[in-house]
């Protein structure tokens, strides 16, 4: 049986999705990089600009979510953190930040790593919008940057990160679709899709970890805030549209203010969310660990910590319908102190409760993980012995027998010799039922006892 009761938790299957994501994901980009590069090679310019007249995928942009789609995977197949997965995120580092070297410093620091870089110069020679935007190049620092976090174990900073990198391409997937030109600049829709799906990834491989865990959570907490977040995401956005559509149509500052203001009000729904989910599920994780402990608690013997009788009658009944599927052998052994009550009115209660505890233990340490030993009451133990047959009862009653009477008792053992047991066993047949093989184990107690007890005897059902 499992001790810690927080280990018999529901599943969680958001979680376990989620971590699931990450390499599908990671190919997938990968492989869309690949196309816009193919695009490149083959000068075929729908493959790099997905809308005519739009921005292009910088060969840099799909080189660099190349490196890192390839990374997510990486780190997908070795949970060990593989060196090629930080050599991948090192590369496209080396790209991003030459990007924003050239961008701050007004030099040109690309150009000479920039694959296909004459049709990309021919492009630009033809008044169309090809270059690695600073957002793209933003984004893909803070994908790179959460991946490098989680690859050195640090999975929380890993995931916040990732969760800004996810905000960049959504600010431009509001650009176009409120058309607001400068809130995409210079990152195509393509840049933008796979630039979200990567930071997406990137963002799910610490889904068991911090508010992404307590978002995705089977329990209350979780369902609300998920509830939260789509209400919260989907009406400004829905809102925002409608309205820049209609009444703020005229003025393109209208429109980009009231596109910052929408993606603004997303943002802090989704902040807000986050953090009182983190509370929400911890709060209730303590609710949990108390009940589930209560109900171990009201299940087992608080003195010898062994199950009480109702769990042994449960697991009993439980093991009944088993043997009735599979027509295994199952025994019962009945166990009861000899003469207990002269240890108490010999030695003292504290003494007798050491006794006890002293046997409890015992019996846990004689059975197997399928059997189960439990405290009936009083100085009266049951043990169930699963898949065994007759041998396997007689040696593992006879050991029990052996061993309680070789206990050293502190206290008793040294001024009254050893205690012993007499054991009751009784086999459950297919037919039987549980009452009428405790009754048989019983029965054969009795005959233990009259025949002068520290002894094993047996009955047949
Ligand atoms: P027999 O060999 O016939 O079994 O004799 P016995 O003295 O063991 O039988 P009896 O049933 O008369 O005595 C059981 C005693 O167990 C009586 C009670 O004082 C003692 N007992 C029951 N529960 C506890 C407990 O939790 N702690 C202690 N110390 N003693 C207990
Ligand atoms: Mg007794
Ligand atoms: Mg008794």
């Amino acid at each position: 049986m499992d001790s810690n009761p927080i280990n018999n938790e529901i599943k969680w299957n958001l979680v376990e999705a989620a971590l699931s994501l990450p390499r599908p994901l990671g190919i997938t980009c990968a492989l869309f990089s690949l196309i816009v590069l193919i695009g490149y090679l083959c000068n075929i310019e729908a493959l790099y600009r997905p809308i005519a007249g739009g921005p292009a995928t910088h060969p840099l942009t799909a080189l660099s979510i190349l490196f890192l789609g390839l990374g997510v995977n990486a780190n997908c197949q070795n949970q060990r953190r593989s060196w090629l997965q930080r050599l991948l995120t090192m590369l496209a580092l080396l790209i991003i930040v030459a990007r924003l070297g050239e961008a701050t410093s007004g030099t040109d620091l690309t150009s000479w790593i920039t694959p296909f870089h004459s049709l990309v110069m021919l492009d630009i020679q033809a008044g169309k919008n090809n270059s690695m935007g600073v957002n793209s190049a933003i984004m893909l620092l803070l994908i790179a940057l959460a991946l490098g976090l989680y690859s050195v174990k640090a999975p929380k900073y890993s995931q916040f990160a990732a969760s800004i990198a996810v905000a960049v391409p959504m600010v431009s997937f509001t650009g176009y679709t409120y058309g607001i030109e400068h809130f995409y600049g210079q990152m195509s829709l393509l840049t933008a899709t796979t630039g979200f799906c990567l930071a997406a990834a990137t963002l799910m491989l610490t889904a068991d970890h911090a508010a992404l865990r307590s978002i995705l959570s089977p329990y209350i907490g979780g369902k609300i805030a998920r509830l939260q977040m789509i209400a919260g995401i989907i009406i400004p956005i829905a809102l925002g549209y409608m309205l820049v559509k209609s009444f703020v149509s005229d003025s393109v500052q209208h429109q980009s203010l009231f596109g910052l203001f929408v993606v603004i009000i997303c943002w802090f729904v989704i902040m807000m969310v986050s953090m009182s989910s983190i509370f929400s599920e911890k709060v209730d994780f303590e609710r949990r660990l108390n009940e589930a402990k209560l109900a171990t608690a009201a299940l087992s013997d608080s003195l010898t910590g062994l199950p009480n009788r109702r769990k042994f009658l449960e697991f009993g009944q439980h093991e009944v319908e088993r043997v009735k599927r599979t027509g295994n052998d199952l025994w019962i052994l009945m166990i009861d102190l000899d003469h207990f009550k002269k240890v108490n009115d010999t030695a003292g209660h504290d003494i007798g409760d050491r006794v006890l505890i002293a046997v409890g233990s015992l019996l846990s340490q004689s059975i197997r993980k399928v059997d189960l030993a439990g405290r009936l009451g009083g100085e009266e133990f049951a043990v169930l012995l699963a898949d065994t047959n007759q041998e396997g009862c007689e040696r593992v009653s006879e050991n029990i027998r052996q061993n309680i009477a070789l206990l050293q008792i502190s206290g008793w053992t040294e001024f009254y010799g050893p205690i012993t047991a007499s054991i009751g066993c009784a086999k459950l047949s297919a037919t039987d039922t549980l009452e009428k093989a405790l009754r048989a184990a019983d029965e054969a107690l009795y005959q233990a006892k009259n025949n002068g007890r520290n002894q094993v005897s047996m009955i047949h059902t």
